[in-house]
Order: structure tokens, then C-alpha cells, then sequence
């Protein structure tokens, strides 16, 4: 059997994470004039305060439940930009439960894919874990996993790892590359929409370029010709990131 200063201590213990997480209910046991028993009072043995912390423990959990179920369940599919961005927006706010879904693990920063293409940058210094920019929350939850389909008739968001219940769906997926129906481009090119893929280019070039060191002029020409389709802001990085690796990094 514990000590009355055990139970009492255990006691104060439980008040603490009651005020802590929440707050709301610690203001209605102050209204309610609910008091705490005095460990000195003779008449007060350790089995009244035995009950008194099951019973404020019982409070605090059915109130925990109550408020999880009153929640408003928000499913995010991506985290991207936009995403991420709600996601944090909404992280510890008390009327929603959010599930972040996205296939990597990780926020993929996309305007410095070339740099890491073009092997100036490694993939970890643009790639930010979901698991730890979440890490305090207390209502954001991370799940890495594809989706394949909404059913929306039943509010579930479909995936390779299980099914999720909204009643808030946010579908913040980005964009895939688009080859304006050059079948070509699309079989023969590489894109850059995901780090996965700026890495693939780097090893590509990379290879390309230590083979045109041993290969005769002709194949070297061959390996050294490089079509960059698009002249955006991004193929005009590629371009100038391409033209500084030749001329300072890799003269043959
Ligand atoms: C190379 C490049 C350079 C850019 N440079 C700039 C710039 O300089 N300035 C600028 O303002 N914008 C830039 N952009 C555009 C900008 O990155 C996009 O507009 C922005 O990322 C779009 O945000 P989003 O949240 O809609 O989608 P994204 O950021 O693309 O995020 C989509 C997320 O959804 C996830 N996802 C997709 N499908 C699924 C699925 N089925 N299941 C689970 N998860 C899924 C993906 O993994 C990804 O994390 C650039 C884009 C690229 C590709």
C-alpha cells in the first residue's frame, strides 16, 4: 500500500497534467469548488486518497476521448508546399486531427532540384523529415503512403497501407511533368519533379562525363551532348549550372 505522501504526490501529478493538457477542464473543477484531500487531515487515509486520483484520472480520460471524437478528422494528401504549409498552419489547433499523408517521408524543396541535379547540393540539405518538423504536435500525424483512390461516398481516403476516415479532405498532390504529347521527349528524357529524379540526372551526367574522358572524340561528343527541353526558370538554371560544371569543375 502506498504512503500517504506517495498518493499525494501521485495526486499533484495528475492535477499538473490535467492543467497542462487541459485547461479547459482544470477551469471547471475550479468552478465546481472540487477540493483536493488534505494529506494532514487525520480523517483522510490513503484509500479516500487512492480513489480521489482514480477518479480525477477516469475525468481526465473520458474528457480526453470526448474531445478526440468531437474533433474534426483532416485528411492532407501531399506534402508539398501546399500541404505542409496547411499542415502547420492547423498543427496543435484544438478542433482538428490531421493526417498528413505523403509517399516520402520527407518535404522535397523543389527549387533547388537542380543544384542537386548538377551535383552542387545533396539531396539531404533539400530534403526536411515530416516525422521530426511535426515532432511536437500534438494534432498532426504523418503517414507515409501512396494513395490510390478516394471514396469519397464513404469519406476514405484509399492507400497501400490501410484506409483513413475524413471529414476534411484536402488533395494537395502537385503536378506531373508535362510533355505537351511529345511522346519522344517523354520516353527519352529525364524529368525533374521529385529528388529521386534530379539524382537520377546527376548520376547520369556525372557517368557521362568520366566516360568522355577515355572515350574517343567521337563518343565523347556524343556523351557531352546534352538537350535540356524547356526554357523556363528551370532549364535556364540547368543551363547556366551545366555551363559553370564544364568550364570550372570538368575541363577534359
Ligand atoms: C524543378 C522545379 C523548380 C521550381 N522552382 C520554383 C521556384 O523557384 N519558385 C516557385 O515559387 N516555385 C517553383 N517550383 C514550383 C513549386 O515547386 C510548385 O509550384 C510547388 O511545389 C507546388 O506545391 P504543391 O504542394 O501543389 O505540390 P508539391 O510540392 O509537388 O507536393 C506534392 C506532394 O504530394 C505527394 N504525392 C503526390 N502523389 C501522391 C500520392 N498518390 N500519395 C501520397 N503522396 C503523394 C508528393 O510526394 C509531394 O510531396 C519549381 C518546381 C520544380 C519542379
Amino acid at each position: 500500500m502506498k504512503t500517504k505522501e506517495e498518493l499525494n504526490k501521485e495526486i499533484l501529478e495528475t492535477t499538473a497534467n490535467i492543467q497542462e493538457n487541459y485547461p479547459e477542464l482544470s477551469k471547471f473543477a475550479d468552478e465546481m469548488t472540487v477540493t483536493i484531500p488534505s494529506v494532514e487531515d487525520p480523517q483522510i487515509n490513503a484509500t479516500t486518497l487512492a480513489e480521489y486520483n482514480n477518479s480525477l484520472q477516469s475525468i481526465a480520460a473520458g474528457y480526453a476521448q470526448n474531445t478526440q471524437n468531437a474533433k474534426k478528422q483532416i485528411v492532407i494528401i501531399g506534402a508539398g508546399f501546399a500541404g505542409l504549409k496547411l499542415a502547420r498552419t492547423l498543427n496543435n489547433h484544438s478542433n482538428y486531427c490531421i493526417t498528413l499523408i505523403d509517399k516520402n517521408n520527407y518535404h522535397q524543396f523543389q527549387p533547388l532540384f537542380y543544384q542537386v541535379a548538377m551535383a552542387n547540393l545533396d539531396a539531404s540539405n533539400i530534403s526536411f523529415p515530416l516525422r521530426n518538423i511535426f515532432q511536437k504536435s500534438k494534432n498532426v500525424s504523418i503517414r507515409v503512403t501512396e494513395v490510390t483512390q478516394i471514396d469519397a461516398s464513404n469519406h476514405q481516403v484509399i492507400t497501400t497501407n490501410g484506409n483513413f476516415t475524413y471529414d476534411y479532405l484536402v488533395i494537395a498532390t502537385g503536378a506531373v511533368t508535362n510533355y505537351f504529347g511529345n511522346t519522344d521527349i517523354e520516353q527519352f528524357s529525364f524529368p525533374m519533379k521529385s529528388t529521386w529524379e534530379a539524382l537520377q540526372i546527376r548520376n547520369t551526367l556525372l557517368t557521362h562525363f568520366e566516360n568522355a574522358i577515355t572515350a574517343n572524340s567521337l563518343k565523347a561528343q556524343k556523351l557531352l551532348s546534352i538537350v535540356i527541353v524547356g526554357g523556363g526558370p528551370t532549364g535556364v538554371e540547368l543551363s547556366g549550372a551545366l555551363a559553370e560544371m564544364k568550364t570550372d569543375t570538368l575541363p577534359l
